[in-house]
């Protein structure tokens, strides 16, 4: 255990929660996609480092359930946030695949059906939120409302702007119900959109990823970039924190993203809760 520590503060220069927590000044058109920031590894140390930390994460989510089991309300929701193909599935698959489905909620966004769109924005959000001891993976969220709806004009201005505030009041009382929330901007440069859906398009197992809708997305390029520069600046809260995650290196992203949810689970100070019967009697009573 003191070795595998060592090994991570040599390859973590700095820990990922604060290497990638966004600036206040941050200026999301400089960020390097490419960029591994606070990690000196490679790929190679990388996945081998991912591959260490997994049972870490599992072991904590088991315990978060554990409690959420014996009453204690406290929850953990990672919101996920990218542009096309920036790696939102491979993130979920990822950090699904690396504890207890069972303690994962996990939901997903996409244009708002016809019910949803009787109700308020936040109506489908708050009805997915996750259970007490869940972890829940938001694949797009609320943010999609001051996103593609703002870069679409599918609301007028006058609509979309007080939704920053909202959200910021929104994500307090979230976590002020003890869900503690992790926002995470994955960022892809344009070249890497571009070979992402090139490959989608050249290889037949890849088609069903593909949305012809996605290149003219790609058209709004410089839109989304303002986009996402107004939602880092209006919704980066002390208590719901943005992560910009350079996300041109899968490896990275979903590295990176194990490192903030374990994070996340430590600060919890997460315990085994105590028996409700007693062990003794019970002892004598299985014989
Ligand atoms: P994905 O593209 O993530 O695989 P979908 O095919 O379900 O998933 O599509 C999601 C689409 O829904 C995206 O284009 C996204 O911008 C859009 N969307 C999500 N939320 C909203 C919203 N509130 N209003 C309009 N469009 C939305």
């Amino acid at each position: 255990m003191a070795k595998s520590a060592a090994r991570r503060g040599k390859l973590w220069t700095t820990p990922a929660v604060q290497a990638l927590r966004a600036a206040k000044d941050v200026d999301v058109a400089e960020l390097d996609a490419a960029g591994t920031p606070g990690f000196r590894g490679d790929k190679v140390a990388g996945a081998a480092l991912l591959a260490e930390r997994e049972p870490r994460l599992s072991a904590l989510q088991e315990k978060l359930y554990a409690n959420g089991r014996s009453g204690d309300h406290r929850a953990v929701l990672l919101v996920l946030q990218g542009m096309d193909t920036a790696g939102k599935g491979g993130i979920v698959r990822h950090v699904i695949g690396a504890v207890d489905p069972q303690g994962v909620d996990h939901a997903s966004f996409g244009v708002p059906t016809e019910e949803e769109k009787q109700h308020h924005y936040l109506w489908r959000i708050r009805n997915a939120l996750p259970r007490a001891g869940r972890i829940g993976v938001f694949d797009r969220s609320h943010y999609e409302d001051v996103l593609v709806v703002r870069v679409h004009n599918l609301v007028p201005p006058d609509v979309w702007e007080p939704r920053y505030d909202e959200i910021n009041a929104f994500e307090k009382e979230v976590v002020d119900a003890g869900t503690a929330i992790v926002k995470v901007a994955l960022v892809i440069s344009k070249d890497e959109q571009h070979d992402r859906l090139r490959e989608r398009l050249e290889r037949p197992d890849k088609y069903w990823k593909y949305n012809p809708g996605d290149v003219d997305e790609r058209g709004f390029w410089p839109d989304y970039q303002q986009a996402y520069q107004a939602m880092l600046d209006r919704t980066n809260t002390a208590h719901a924190p943005w992560f910009l995650l350079p996300a041109d290196r899968k490896w990275f992203a979903r590295l990176a993203v194990t490192e903030l949810l374990i994070h996340t689970l430590e600060s919890m100070d997460l315990d085994w809760p105590p028996p409700n019967f007693d062990v003794e009697t019970e002892l004598r009573r299985l014989g």
